[in-house]
């Protein structure tokens, strides 16, 4: 229970995912430092905490429920890592994910990474690559970054990338990799929602390719290498899984006099009474507290908010997720043909299949199958193929199998099959998300004490949630003090 004392900031935190966990630690953490007495109380749906960030171990293999890793380049990531003491049990991917495929007009081909190995591809034709590298003429749009203000300027992903690079480009080489990202449709997805950093880009540089040759420049004269254009970094993860990082954050809470995770706790109701958060449970048991940090996702939101106003209650819950199935295969290593030697391969919407995308993650991380063995995770469903997910286990598996057996080389059966279904994925910032965004933020600021954060909003990944944990935890300190500072002038 949050004491019930004056001198006690008492925090409820909406949803015990990767979002909720980290803000509660950020926020413990900030208090300690600061001197200041503040509880914080989880409230977990789930019988375990975690959401999309569990790791289960069957019989030898170690499988993911949702995230299969982080990448390296977000200093909040890894100075939570530090801060959990997790840096030992910290698992870089192989040299082998240097090495990515797509499935182009039915052969799995290498995405080339160096320019003479592009101009060598048979990815594309000749015509595709000339268009490409037009994109050095293709003068920036007037109306870029406006998108939150005047919707109408919100280009989607596939409308950017036919723009800029032609319309091959965005089939073969977009389309696939938000299908990687997101399980999302690149034609029905916000550009400057989704990908931020592209719409800078175009903006600050006039392109992408003017981008990347200043910034190579830029940082040749610096005496570093790369670019910053892409998304860099190496995907990470940990020894025992990404269910490490949730379990340190729990342990760490578990530890704390002044920090609470309850589990098997679904949160109905969020009201305000008298000044107060009042926070109502399905188990008919409510309390106060003077701050709530909603991270469950939006359409949870919508119901625990709505009824505060209109905006919660249309635009939370307006907010698409894509249902994803996740298909691990275990098989003897010799029981598939082709190598593995690389990352894995992802599907255009163009060559028909059901199957999304394909990780070797045997090949990506050690210690992930038995020895002997290779694990394959699948991919499919997605936002493009919501009917995928009406079959049974037996049935997705079997169109998976015909689809990868003449690919890979697959003989016989698995020896470890896995379904994993999300009915609710992740969310889908379509056109007029951050327009959105703008209206639930004025509505949220009318509400002292409320703040909204997960990877519905302003970034789907695991690092996107733990930047923004630490952002939000620093915010609420601030408000607190400028409270403090009033209610102190009040007085005098
Ligand atoms: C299949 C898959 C693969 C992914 N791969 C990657 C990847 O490789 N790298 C990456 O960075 N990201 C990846 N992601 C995205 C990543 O999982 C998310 O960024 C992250 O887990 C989102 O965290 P969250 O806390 O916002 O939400 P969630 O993890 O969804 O947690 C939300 C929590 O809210 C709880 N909740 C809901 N309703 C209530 C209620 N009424 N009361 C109390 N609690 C409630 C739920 O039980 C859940 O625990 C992947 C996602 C999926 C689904």
């Amino acid at each position: 229970m949050a004491p019930q004392n004056d001198n006690i900031t008492t925090v409820a935190v909406i949803a015990g995912g990767i979002a909720g966990l980290a803000t509660a630690l950020n926020l413990r953490d900030r208090a300690r430092a600061e001197g200041r007495d503040l509880h914080v109380t989880v409230f977990e749906k789930g019988s375990a905490p975690g959401g999309n960030l569990q790791t289960i171990r069957q019989d030898g293999w170690q499988l993911e429920w949702g995230p299969n890793g982080f990448l390296d380049n977000e200093p909040a990531t890894l100075r939570l890592v530090d801060r959990l003491g997790l840096r030992e049990k910290l698992q870089c991917s192989s040299d082998a994910t240097a090495h990515r495929f797509l499935l182009v007009n039915g052969r799995i081909q290498e995405i080339p990474t160096s320019p003479k190995a592009f101009l060598k591809s048979r990815m594309m034709s000749t015509a595709a690559k000339l268009r490409m590298a037009a994109e050095l003429f293709i003068p920036a749009r007037k109306d870029l970054g406006r998108a939150a203000e005047d919707p109408g300027t919100d280009e989607t992903i596939d409308q950017f990338g036919t723009r800029r690079l032609g319309k091959t480009f965005a089939d073969i080489m977009l389309d696939p990799m938000v299908k990687g990202v997101f399980g999302g449709d690149s034609k029905r997805l916000s550009l400057a929602a989704s990908f931020p950093r592209m719409v800078e880009l175009e903006k600050d540089y006039g392109g992408l390719f003017k981008a990347m040759t200043k910034m190579a420049r830029k940082k040749k004269k610096e005496g570093k290498s790369g670019t910053d254009a892409g998304p860099s970094g190496v995907l990470h993860s940990f020894t025992g899984g990404m269910g490490s990082l949730i379990d340190a954050v729990v342990a760490d809470l578990a530890a704390d006099p002044l920090a609470e995770v309850k589990t098997n706790t679904d949160v109905q109701r969020i009201s305000r009474e008298d000044g107060r958060w009042m926070v109502a449970t399905a188990d008919g048991e409510s309390s106060t507290f003077d701050i709530v940090i909603e991270a469950a996702p939006a359409h949870a939101a919508a119901r625990h908010l709505g009824h505060l106003d209109p905006v919660f209650a249309d635009h939370l819950a307006a907010i698409p997720f894509a249902p994803m199935a996740v298909i691990a295969l275990g098989f003897s290593r010799d029981a598939v043909t082709h190598d593995l030697n690389g990352f894995g391969m992802l599907v255009p919407t163009q060559e028909k299949r059901d199957l999304l995308g394909v990780l070797w993650t045997s090949s990506i991380f050690g210690g992930r199958a038995p020895d002997g063995q290779v694990l394959l995770r699948c991919m499919a469903g997605g936002y493009g193929n919501p009917g995928f997910m009406d079959q049974t286990d037996q049935e997705m598996t079997s169109v998976l199998m015909s689809e990868l057996r003449p690919l890979l080389g697959l003989k016989g059966s698995p020896e470890m099959v896995r379904v994993i279904k999300h009915t609710r994925a992740i969310a889908q910032y379509v056109p007029g998300h951050l327009a959105r965004l703008r209206e639930i933020d004025q509505v949220t600021a009318k509400f002292p004490g409320l703040y909204l954060t997960g990877s519905s909003y302003r970034g789907i990944s695991v690092n996107n949630c733990v930047k923004e944990s630490e952002t939000l935890a620093e915010n609420v300190m601030r408000d607190l003090a400028v409270e403090s500072g009033h209610t102190r002038t009040e007085a005098l």
